[in-house]
């Protein structure tokens, strides 16, 4: 069982990561990954971000500037956008987008969906985010997957609200959508570890599709999946599920998100 993919890492761009692309791209090709993708946080992460300073939004990670491989390592240029509210909003819905290009686009979020390679929609925090009950957290979660654009819904234990798994698994499914197993909230919470394991049992259930990250915040984690990957192992999970495990199978899931209606 293998992991040549890390659908998730940070840069200095993120600001509260430690590392730059270069520095990340050359782990990545040290460990012999055969893709990474750069998904700085865009949200409330970064308040300067969010500052409607255009032309900083602008050059964040512009897909079409970028060489698609570096050091014979596939770079996927994407973003972590922060969920916002119950709706499925997303970070930069509010924030209408002027830029001459892309006209199709009004807003940030239209934006960031449409011109990145890879999108994880993760909770970090948003005012209120634990006012409500388990059936609007879980429709949240199902919001945000119907959403086009998003491919990833990332660490999706680690903001610890209750969740009916099951209906999150299953519209993940439905709609074509990767569920994140991210090795660094099992290293940092260990306390959700049987909580991923049971999302994960079900996501074997529902034959639905995963990702097994880093969440890399410094080059040396770039790649590190190992608690993630003991996980798999130990509950049999069907390796056709990692859409992680290749680059072939990451960019049909890929595929598959965008297509998804
Ligand atoms: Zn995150
Ligand atoms: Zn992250």
């Amino acid at each position: 069982m293998q992991n040549l993919i890390d659908p998730h890492t940070h840069t200095i761009h993120t600001h509260h990561a430690y590392s730059t692309l270069a520095e990340n791209i050359t782990i990545a090709a040290e460990k012999r990954l055969e893709a990474i993708a750069i998904t700085d946080h865009f949200g409330l992460q970064l308040p300067w971000l969010m500052d409607k300073r255009e032309y900083t939004l602008e050059n964040h990670l512009k897909p079409a500037l970028m060489p698609k491989y570096m050091r014979d390592v596939r770079v996927f240029m994407g973003a972590e956008v922060d969920i916002t509210g119950f709706d499925g909003s997303l970070a930069g819905d509010e924030m209408p987008l002027s830029f001459f290009r892309h006209p199709e686009c009004k807003t940030y979020a239209e934006y960031i969906l449409a011109t990145k390679d890879v999108v994880i929609a993760s909770m970090h925090y948003f005012d209120g985010n634990r006012s409500k009950g388990i059936a609007e957290n879980t429709q949240m979660y199902i919001n945000v997957l119907a959403r086009k654009g998003v491919d990833i819904l990332g660490h999706p234990t680690r903001c610890g609200l209750a969740f009916d798994w099951e209906e999150v698994v299953a519209a993940a499914k439905s709609y074509g959508k990767m569920i994140e197993l991210n090795n660094a909230t099992l290293h940092s919470r260990p306390k959700q570890t049987d909580i991923n394991r049971k999302l994960m049992e079900l996501c074997a259930k529902h034959d639905a599709p995963i990702a097994v990250s880093s969440d890399a915040h410094v080059c040396f984690n770039v790649g590190d999946f190992g608690l993630a990957m003991d996980m798999l192992k130990e509950i049999d999970f069907p390796e056709h599920l990692i859409a992680t495990r290749n680059l072939a199978a990451f960019e049909t899931a890929l595929q598959n998100a965008r297509n998804a209606e």
